[in-house]
């Protein structure tokens, strides 16, 4: 690989565009495409030096490599004519003025368009500090730009702490076998750790047939605790010929393994689907929509509100500052509490695969069993609170941020707060709080009964000798005082 020089930028190309693939699907988006890669996907290295040295190939022209041809990937990396030569060096300005250019500069430095750096790889030497450098001239330019930065990487090389405290989302997609890398090429632990500690990343997979699932998990999900919640499969896409039965094995896939599955375009329009209708019940029928504030149900007492969902609701948005859009709808932060969880018993075996780093594999029908416990089962006392509808707080919000992605963070945040605020602890809590944490100190909000009533359901419904498995089930009740405290302690 030729040394890169930090102090410009190696750009193959750069454009404007709207992001295509997994959670900022859909989003406005500016890509700078950087030059080389430390992989050959689909090829041996001799095979891509001789691309390069021919410069044969037309700009994005798909091709088969070496090692594909010869059966040893399924793939052939479909930017390599980018990469490959392509880069020219260019001063730190170009960029700007090229925003500039295209009249959307100021999108750029607040936020509403995303700056995507990809590649080639973008992490590797000599990238990551170009583009801290580009940072750092850009930032003098500019006291107030608040710019969302996106990377794509092949998770090979670590992030260092200059860029990676710059970022606001990490996309990795590690490459599997089918890409014809060696193992000692393409798994980097300590690259794919580093990337776990980001608060927002995901990781994306091309997948073919199931051998290549049941490895993303063995090399990937399992030894690294990937939460399935951060995995998106995509089909290999590159043969138009079987698009559709690709596609299709694919959702097959996502639905017995519980990973998202569902390739770019259909994963936009379900989600814009989802929003417009969300906006048509609310804004036109004067109908109320209760949403969770994650994607499925908490399983261990802990739930935040995921900017996901509110970007999600934000699609249905016609408004050009979606926090006016927020103010629209109308949020309202509600808190409910039961007293007895009616599934906590249903949700140990999944605690415990997750626990023992195994992979857990549902049950057919085990969500909707889940379900009906939940609604039929007995709680015992509920508490419910209807907060107010979120008004004053956005304006503030919208004061104290430019940047959208920071204002949909602070929104995240303002929701939480308000839930925590008004989450009704019951003696359980406190009991199994004491318990699991052997102390006394909650003893004043409950009686000797109600602790001999809990500790008698947890003899009835789970293994006792099983430590791993008694600390689960307390800690799904504890976690709200746990969250409840931070909360007070940080106020
Ligand atoms: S890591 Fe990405 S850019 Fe590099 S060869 Fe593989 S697919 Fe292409």
């Amino acid at each position: 690989m030729s040394k890169i020089d930090p102090n410009k930028l190696l750009i193959s190309s750069d454009f404007y565009t709207v992001q295509g693939e997994g959670i900022s699907s859909g989003v406005p988006s500016y890509f700078v495409r950087l030059g080389i890669c430390n992989l050959t996907c689909g090829m041996s290295r001799a095979f891509a030096n001789m691309l390069a040295k021919e410069q044969k190939l037309e700009d994005g022209e798909i091709f088969e490599g070496d090692l594909h041809k010869e059966g040893k990937a399924t793939w052939t990396c479909d930017s390599t004519s980018q990469w490959a030569w392509r880069g020219e060096d260019k001063e730190f300005q170009y960029l700007i003025d090229r925003w500039k250019e295209q009249g959307i500069y100021e999108d750029i430095k607040n936020g509403t368009i995303h700056l995507i750096w990809t590649g080639g790889e973008p992490t590797i030497k000599g990238h990551q500090e170009a583009i801290v450098n580009f940072f750092n001239y850009w930032y003098k330019q500019e006291n107030r730009a608040y710019p969302y930065h996106e990377i794509e990487t092949n998770g090979t090389v670590v992030i260092e702490d200059e860029l990676f405290n710059n970022l606001d989302q990490i996309n990795c997609s590690p490459k599997l076998t089918n890409s014809g890398m060696t193992e000692k090429q393409r798994i980097k632990p300590e690259a794919i750790k580093r990337i776990m500690e980001h608060s927002n990343y995901q990781f994306k997979f091309v997948i073919s047939n199931e051998e290549d699932v049941k490895e993303l998990f063995r090399d990937f999900v399992v030894p690294f605790s990937i939460p399935l919640t951060k995995v998106v499969c995509m089909p290999g896409l590159d043969d138009a010929a079987n698009f559709e039965e690709r596609t299709q094995f694919c959702l097959e896939m996502a639905k017995k393994y519980k990973f998202r599955g569902l390739p770019p375009r259909e994963l936009l329009e379900s989600s814009k689907l989802m929003s417009e209708y969300i906006a048509q019940l609310l804004l036109r029928e004067n109908r109320s929509v209760w949403i969770a504030q994650r994607e499925g149900r908490t399983k261990d007492g802990n739930d935040a509100t995921h900017s996901g969902v509110l970007k999600m609701l934000a699609m249905g948005s016609d408004e050009k500052n979606i926090m006016n859009y927020f103010k629209r709808i109308k949020i309202v932060p509600v808190s409910i509490s039961y007293e007895y969880d009616p599934t906590d018993a249903l949700k140990m075996p999944q605690l415990m695969a997750e626990a023992k780093e195994e992979i857990y594999i549902k049950e057919k029908n085990e969500d909707f069993i889940t379900l009906l416990s939940g609604i039929i089962g007995q709680k015992k006392r509920i508490h419910l609170h209807v907060g107010k509808v979120l008004d004053e707080e956005i304006d503030q919000i919208c004061a104290e941020n430019d940047n959208t992605n920071k204002q949909i963070q602070a929104l995240a945040q303002v929701i939480d707060d308000a839930i925590l605020q008004t989450y009704k602890l019951w003696p359980t809590n406190y009991i199994a709080y004491d318990l699991l944490f052997k102390t006394d100190q909650f003893k004043a909000f409950y009686t000797e009964n109600e602790k001999s009533l809990f500790e008698r359901r947890l003899e009835m419904r789970i293994d006792e000798t099983n430590p791993q498995m008694v600390e689960g089930f307390l800690a799904m009740y504890a976690n709200p005082v746990v969250n409840k405290m931070k909360y007070e302690n940080a106020g």
